[in-house]
């Protein structure tokens, strides 16, 4: 036993050369690491590596970098892949990051201008059998990173494996279908899994207009009874619009702690899974359309110590939703609201809050043994918020605190007073009555600021540039001083047209929001040469104002349009705004329309307000170019307003959404305060009606005067459209035909 006892000084000399190896070994190549300049060094380098290895890419631009991470670090010594400087090495073209090993670490890249080959830009895997475990990725940027087929699907970021951390990352502008982040549970590799997603900024993004825009998603309905238990704590989602659901959660044991939702559309769905923790998030709506919270599906959830401020959602998009079950549900389907827990949260000015929701013949099974408490709830003028689909007698309401609701609907648990606030400096309210201790979330919650989140070297951007945002030219009448004008302004400029007759003899092609408006009282006068005048392009927007656009010039074939989108996928969704314009003489030949999409372009917004329209032999708004059936549509909201349609050979507006998906909140449409005269009678008007309506999901058509015109035709489908046509003068024209669902038709006129 002797032989094995060291003496002390032996010990001490021991460590000491211990201390030095591991000096020797790491420290240096932690402080400099080697720079590659070219994928060649790079793949050598990669080749050799060994815990405690740092490669730096050379400052500039990597084109077409296919990079393949791999190795074996340690915990004390992880082996590194980073940028010569944060920020300054921009991944380019086709290109992507794949890593496998234990113990990798990549941060300060920048992929940006190009898309991935694969199916993600960043995957913790090389394929089934080489996982990356106990890895991190920090600080890399994903800006636009997007195919430029927008139906096209791929991801950004696919976790695999066990123990890996994404964090301060930077993921924004994603247009293109499939969803931003997802974590992979398909082998038993990546199950209970520990990952951390932490301090992210998930930038914009756009409206998709089908299924496939999550934000994030764990797991699937396949694997969803097992847990993944990950942590997704921290992050900022500023305005994640894709879809319904920002945040899928299908997998058991995860964690939300933390992270603020900023003005985005759609929901944290506890889609499928058991056991997932809903804690101290901040939702901020600020009245944006369809903003919702936290929507409640199956087994032992808990949601608790939440703010939701200012959401508008409704449905199955609302600011708190607590579903109804399918009874011995398939695994795709909706399990059962059980066991689960809804305490201590605070919701001030939202719409809607919906118990037993989507109640149908097949989701029948109401939710039980579900406890309701503690919750504070305040509308400003006393609104009671509640909508009850179904039984709620499974559900323990106690403790609730509303502001001067009558007539509760629910008849216990809740209590209902004045409730006093005030702001904190945060921006979040809380209730000042001292009696109301312990309801709602704690007024200690914290609200991560959006700096918090992401990298501090890169721009988090303020929202694209608006329109009227930057400076204003003016022009003399010459139809080749518009197209110089409109090739030389900036994204959010304005361009005057003096008083006269502007003769345009090329195509004038819109990539950038611009406005085109008369300089003054008088309105200048457009014609145009071309088959097209405006033809908007990806990253385009166009508004008009005060101008006459004449039709006579163009040249005599058929199917020429004043405004065209790109004929080839459009990634960007872009607006179209009309105002006190006159549209005439489109008739030069037949088909001639007013706007002509193509397939996968998608409008945000199409507005025609104090306008009027005559003598056209095509239609007006031609918005039916997803015809697959696959929930895709064209546009987002249509809205006419005050305008006047005068001999219009097809129809005011035709928008299709078909198929069954529920994943959208659109397409809107209203149409109100408008004279139609003589519209649709041509026989090549294969709609058969003014206002062609399929799919759409809010409808609103009020105070118009249809005159000796087609009718209004609305096919209603998909979830619950709300379809409301009243206060309308119908003279010699048919009434509106709706089919496949209830419409509110009510106090219209009708005569000869
Ligand atoms: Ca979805």
């Amino acid at each position: 036993m002797d032989k094995l006892r060291w003496n002390p000084i032996q010990t001490t000399i021991h460590r000491i050369f211990h201390i030095l190896i591991i000096m020797m070994l790491t420290a240096p190549a932690a402080m400099a690491g080697v720079v590659v300049n070219d994928q060649a060094e790079y793949e050598d380098a990669v080749a050799n590596t060994l815990p405690g290895d740092v490669i730096r890419l050379a400052n500039g631009v990597w084109n077409d970098f296919e990079i393949v991470f791999t190795g074996k670090g340690t915990k004390e010594a992880p082996i590194t892949l980073t940028a010569e400087e944060k920020g300054k090495v921009i991944i380019s073209g086709q290109s992507n990051l794949r890593l496998a090993g234990e113990h990798l670490v990549v941060s300060g890249l920048v992929f940006k201008d190009g898309y991935t080959p694969t199916n993600a830009v960043i995957s913790f895997q090389i394929n089934k059998e080489k996982l990356a475990n106990n890895s991190r990725v920090t600080e890399v940027v994903i800006d636009g990173f997007n195919n430029p087929e927008r139906t096209e699907r791929d991801s950004w970021v696919l976790i695999y494996g066990k123990n890996n951390r994404f964090d301060h990352n930077h993921l924004a502008g994603k247009s293109n279908n499939g969803v931003t982040l997802a974590v992979r549970l398909n082998t038993e590799a990546s199950q209970e899994n520990h990952h951390r997603i932490d301090h992210n900024y998930f930038g914009h993004r756009p409206i998709l207009g089908s299924n496939g825009g999550e934000t994030m998603r764990i797991g699937t309905s396949h694997y969803s009874l097992t847990d993944s238990f990950t942590v997704v704590e921290d992050n900022y989602f500023d305005r994640c619009n894709g879809e319904v659901e920002i945040i899928s959660s299908k997998s058991g044991g995860n964690v939300f702690r933390g992270n603020v939702f900023f003005e985005s559309r759609g929901t944290l769905t506890l889609r499928h899974g058991n056991g997932n923790l809903v804690e101290s998030n901040i939702f901020f709506g600020n009245g944006a359309d369809h903003t919702g919270g936290i929507r409640l599906i199956n087994k032992r959830q808990t949601i608790r110590n939440n703010y939701l401020q200012g959401l508008t959602g409704t449905r199955f998009g609302s600011p708190l939703t607590v579903m109804n079950g399918v009874p011995d549900s398939p695994i795709n389907r909706y399990h059962q609201v059980e066991d689960s827990v809804i305490e201590n949260n605070t919701l001030i000015d939202v719409a809607h809050i919906e118990l037993a929701a989507g109640s149908d013949e097949e989701r029948s099974a109401v939710p039980k043994t579900t406890r309701f408490a503690n919750n504070l709830i305040y509308n400003r003028h006393g609104e009671d918020i509640f909508t009850v689909h179904d039984d709620i007698s499974g559900i323990e309401f106690e403790n609730n605190i509303l502001n001067e609701v009558e007539d509760l609907k629910i008849d216990r648990g809740f209590t209902s007073r004045k409730i006093e606030l005030k702001q904190l400096p945060n921006g979040l309210m809380i209730a000042t009555n001292e009696d109301l201790e312990g309801i709602g979330a704690s007024p200690g919650l914290k609200v991560l600021d959006r700096n918090e989140a992401g990298v501090s070297w890169y721009p988090k951007p303020a929202g694209k540039a608006r329109f009227d945002s930057g400076e204003t030219h003016t022009i003399k009448a010459s139809g080749d001083g518009l197209v110089k004008a409109v090739a030389a302004a900036k994204a959010g400029d304005v361009i005057e047209l003096s008083p006269g007759h502007f003769q345009v003899e090329k195509f004038i092609s819109i990539d950038k929001p611009l406005t085109i408006r008369a300089a003054g009282e008088e309105r200048p006068t457009i014609e145009f040469e071309r088959t097209a005048l405006f033809e908007i392009e990806a990253g385009g927007a166009l508004k008009l104002e005060g101008l006459i656009i004449d039709g006579s010039s163009a040249p005599d074939s058929a199917g020429n349009s004043v405004i065209r989108t790109s004929r080839y996928s459009m990634l960007g969704s872009y607006d179209l705004l009309l105002d006190d314009c006159e549209v005439r003489d489109l008739d030069v030949n037949h088909s001639f329309n007013f706007l002509t999409v193509a397939k996968s372009t998608f409008a945000g917004r199409i507005d025609i307000r104090n306008s009027k329209f005559s003598n056209i032999t095509g239609a007006i708004l031609e918005l039916d170019k997803e015809a697959d059936d696959l929930g895709l549509y064209n546009v987002e909201y249509v809205s006419i307003v005050d305008s006047g349609f005068v001999d219009i050979g097809e129809a005011l507006a035709v928008l299709y959404r078909g198929g069954t998906d529920e994943s959208t909140f659109g397409p809107h449409f209203e149409l109100r305060d408008t004279v139609l005269k003589n519209v649709g009678h041509n026989k090549r008007n294969k709609s058969a009606s003014t206002v062609s309506l399929h799919g759409v999901q809010l409808t609103g058509i009020f105070n118009n005067e249809f005159i000796d015109s087609k009718p209004i035709r609305a096919m209603l489908t998909v979830g619950d459209p709300v379809t409301t046509i009243s206060n309308n003068h119908f003279k010699s024209t048919p009434v509106p035909e709706v089919s496949n669902g209830e419409a509110v038709v009510e106090n219209n006129k009708v005569t000869e």
